[in-house]
């Protein structure tokens, strides 16, 4: 170990307050949990966290269907919801899934959140973000670290959260992962018996928003989320390959019902800066 290997170790320590990582290494299962709890905290420090037991309740059991038929059953899956009309979502390693207001706001049936959250949980599965981290010089993870967990880019990562839903920060995913992401996230919608057609009606809509309004609520989306023209036809193509599969798979529930009634009763969304 050099001396340059030294200081950032201690650095890193100092910084990331018990997650070690390994010089040359991969990221344990267990630095990358220790990790995301770290995120999730500053998440929730610094983005408007909508505190509701009926949604967040409808969103940790749609979630938790989800994730427990996946190859990472095992983690402890958190899913919140972000106080935001922007629609987007996000993961940080580990497990902890957020999904913006709007996206409940612009669902209309449980097959489209439950889309969006299949997505998301399918980029921790395949530890997307992991990987980002363990293919950066050691140097780049400092600096990642540095913002993260310390309030060193509170003020900016503040701002720029709340627009874009965090996820441009804490990762940004390849085209390859998103379309990994929709596949995977496929093949969990089917197992978990939701029919994977709420992928694409829910793309649909924000490609139609999108095409009208120059973006609006959704514009972060396409930002975060690149190819979603290429993504839908994708989708298309794994619907029709899957066709006979998915007879009798459920679009909508009740439960989702109930939360789309608190939803509507809930006082508006805070309008982030530049809204
Ligand atoms: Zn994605």
């Amino acid at each position: 170990m050099t001396t340059a290997h030294r200081h950032f170790a201690r650095i890193v320590a100092g910084l990331a307050a018990g997650v070690s990582l390994a010089a040359c290494g991969g990221i344990s299962q267990q630095q990358e949990v220790e990790l995301g709890a770290q995120q999730a905290q500053q998440v929730s420090a610094q983005l408007p966290m909508l505190q509701d037991a009926t949604i967040n309740a409808y969103v940790n059991s749609l979630g938790n269907q989800l994730a427990r038929t996946t190859s990472r059953a095992d983690l402890d899956w958190h899913f919140a919801v972000v106080n935001t009309d922007v629609i987007n979502a996000f993961a940080l390693p580990g497990g902890y899934i957020y999904v913006n207001r709007g996206v409940l706001e612009q669902a209309s049936n449980e097959s489209e959140v439950a889309s969006v959250l299949a997505h998301e949980i399918e980029h921790v599965v395949r530890r997307h973000s992991v990987k980002q981290m363990e293919q950066v010089n050691n140097a780049n993870i400092g600096v990642a670290l540095a913002c993260t967990l310390t309030n060193v880019c509170n003020n900016q990562v503040a701002a720029a959260a709340i627009q874009v839903g965090g996820s441009a920060y804490f990762a940004k995913n390849s085209r390859a992962d998103e379309v990994q992401a929709d596949e995977g996230g496929f093949n969990t919608l089917v197992r978990a018996g939701i029919n994977p057609r709420g992928m694409l009606t829910f793309f649909q809509k924000l490609l139609a928003e999108e095409q009208q309004n120059g973006g609006g609520n959704a514009s972060s989306w396409f930002a975060d989320h690149p190819g979603t023209e290429d993504r839908i036809n994708d989708i298309q193509r794994m619907l029709n390959a899957n066709a006979s599969k998915l007879n009798g798979l459920r679009t909508d529930s009740q439960a989702f019902q109930t939360m789309k009634r608190r939803l509507n009763q809930l006082p508006p969304a805070p309008r982030a800066a530049g809204q």
